[in-house]
């Protein structure tokens, strides 16, 4: 069963969240053309150390860095390098987690850099929308199906691909906890939803063919197609009131739509 959170748990999860966003916030006008992405990566785990938080992707399951940057055709689990160069015309996608006193706070957004493409920025903004219509469908007796089949029905509408092979997630001490929240499904199907459960909504979205393979380094996970793809993410809370999203960015150039 998944585990409900108390209004002292959501008040610590609320510290995390806000931390996890301030340093995407950094992250993101780090991101033009030149910078590598292992300076991204540097500059997270300056700021952990200077907020006193653990970088909680940090050898996850053996991840070598503080953050996915994810780049293009890469969906997700993008390995920051030195080597590796943010380019004009990229859209960058960043994902990043810190625990506060024990609890965990995960959010994902893709960035364009300089110059995109017109149906580039529209991949961004719809794979943004649809995690935003699925925030939504967080109240209480809802189900995981609800927030799926919103998502998909959305995405799909403009003939952009979702993801199957990575969902998303409860959350709370444990990074990852239950239940999983898929990006597809059906209305009415899957865990209900209750007030104190906290869940990461992570819609991943592909421009052609929804299916991925991961390269060689053993992460990085890229579209099948080499379309490209975008990623969006928050941690929700769910309440009587509705939904609470603890990861929300304070800059209003966040997405740059
Ligand atoms: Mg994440
Ligand atoms: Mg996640």
């Amino acid at each position: 069963m998944p585990s409900l959170k108390t209004a002292a748990d959501i008040i610590k999860m609320e510290r995390a969240g806000a931390v996890v966003a301030q340093i995407l916030d950094g992250m993101q006008v780090m991101l033009v053309p030149g910078v590598s992405t292992g300076e991204v990566d540097a500059y997270a785990e300056a700021k952990c150390k200077e907020f006193g938080v653990r970088p909680v992707f940090k050898g996850y399951h053996g991840f070598p860095a503080c953050v996915c940057i994810s780049i293009n055709e890469e969906v997700v689990h993008g390995i920051p390098s030195f080597k590796r160069l943010v380019r004009d015309g990229d859209i960058v996608s960043l994902d990043f987690g810190v625990s506060l006193d024990g609890w965990v706070g995960d959010s994902a957004r893709t960035i364009p850099v300089g110059s995109v493409s017109a149906s580039d920025l529209e991949l961004i903004a719809v794979t943004k929308k649809s995690l935003e219509l699925a925030i939504e469908q967080c109240v209480p007796g809802k189900r995981t199906g609800d927030i799926g089949a919103t998502v998909q029905k959305y995405v799909e509408s403009f003939g952009f691909g979702v993801v199957r092979e990575f969902v998303g997630h409860g959350i709370g001490k444990a990074l990852h906890e239950e239940p999983a929240v898929p990006n597809f499904g059906t209305v009415g199907r899957g865990h209900v939803l209750r007030a104190g459960m906290v869940i990461a909504i992570e819609p991943m979205v592909t421009k052609g063919h929804y299916a991925v393979r991961v390269l060689e380094d053993e992460w990085t996970a890229v579209t099948i197609d080499g379309s490209r793809a975008a990623h969006w993410e928050h941690t929700v809370v769910i309440t009587e009131r509705g939904p609470q999203v603890l990861t929300l960015s304070k800059v209003l150039r966040e997405g740059r739509e």
